[in-house]
């Protein structure tokens, strides 16, 4: 992005993370993001951002969230001591991941606001401690988790800074919190603009930044922050993107309800997930590790 591409906003919306007052960002001629000039964290108010967005939600693919669920667990358990835990999933959706928690042995807590309306994975029923409804309304015990881990929420909620507060009181001494969330220093962005998957779904109402996820998880008590740009994650963003570009109207689940998408998202995969290796930037998510101090 250029400083022409950045126009004052008459709006002064205030940054979440850096307290910087953020900018508005023409990505195409119907569409505005609020950029903030310091940490680069995004904003979006779908009223001047709707970017051909789906009605709803859910616009995803059952088995590329497999792949997801794999190489995240696999990521997880590299990171986590070999005991017991008690797992806390942010926003489980189905339940796929902290099923397999559940199966290795381990304590599993999930919250859920319902809005992809899936059915609840069958291995969690009587065995998981769960509740529905928005995060920032639920009370969570003090010190209990060893793990508490959102994939694809805090592009999402109303208060990440609350909800990060919540977490980290939550979390034991010396627990780990994680995060998948789509990355606003994607090149896929600024290749893309509007078109980018990523805005397909109406409740994506920010992107973080490496440094505004390190801002507003180290203000709420939070230590050695790392994030990284993972290659494997919502590996069909690319194709999506490209067929958003032949698509007209919005529709209920997006580009990812036609078969043929799906299949050429198949198809060129291997094309794409080469273009990451070659050019990393493009990739479209950001991963977000912290710690409570021992
Ligand atoms: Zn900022």
């Amino acid at each position: 992005m250029t400083t022409n591409e950045i126009e004052n906003s008459p709006a002064k919306i205030i940054c979440e993370a850096c307290g910087s007052a953020m900018k508005e960002w023409n990505i195409s001629a119907e569409c505005a993001l609020f950029c903030c000039p310091e940490c680069l964290h995004i904003k979006r108010d779908r009223e001047i951002c709707n970017a051909q967005s789906r009605e709803h939600a859910w616009g995803g693919d059952a088995f590329f969230d497999k792949i997801r669920i794999l190489i995240t667990l696999k990521r997880l358990e590299k990171k986590l001591p070999s005991k017991k835990l008690n797992v806390l999933e942010v926003g489980f959706g189905s339940g796929k991941m902290l099923a397999s928690f559940l199966e290795k042995g381990h304590n599993v807590f999930g919250v859920e606001a319902e809005m992809l309306e899936t059915r609840i994975d069958e291995r969690l029923k009587n065995k998981a401690e769960l509740y529905f409804g928005k995060i920032e309304e639920i009370n969570l015990p003090e010190e209990k988790f060893d793990l508490i881990y959102g994939v694809h929420l805090i592009e999402h909620l109303e208060n990440p800074a609350l909800f990060f507060e919540k977490c980290f009181r939550s979390l034991k001494k010396g627990g780990m919190l994680y995060f998948l969330t789509p990355n606003a220093d994607s090149a896929g962005l600024k290749v893309f603009k509007d078109k980018w998957w990523n805005l397909e779904d109406p409740t994506h109402i920010r992107f973080f930044t490496p440094r505004s996820a390190e801002i507003m998880l180290k203000s709420a008590g939070l230590q050695k922050v790392k994030t990284s740009v993972p290659l494997w994650d919502s590996l069909t963003v690319e194709v999506n993107s490209l067929m958003r570009f032949l698509k007209k109207d919005s529709e209920k689940h997006g580009v990812l309800n036609s078969k043929a998408v799906k299949l050429l998202d198949l198809f060129l995969l291997p094309f794409f997930l080469l273009l990451r290796i070659i050019y990393p930037k493009i990739s479209p998510t950001l991963e977000i590790i912290a710690h409570k101090a021992e």
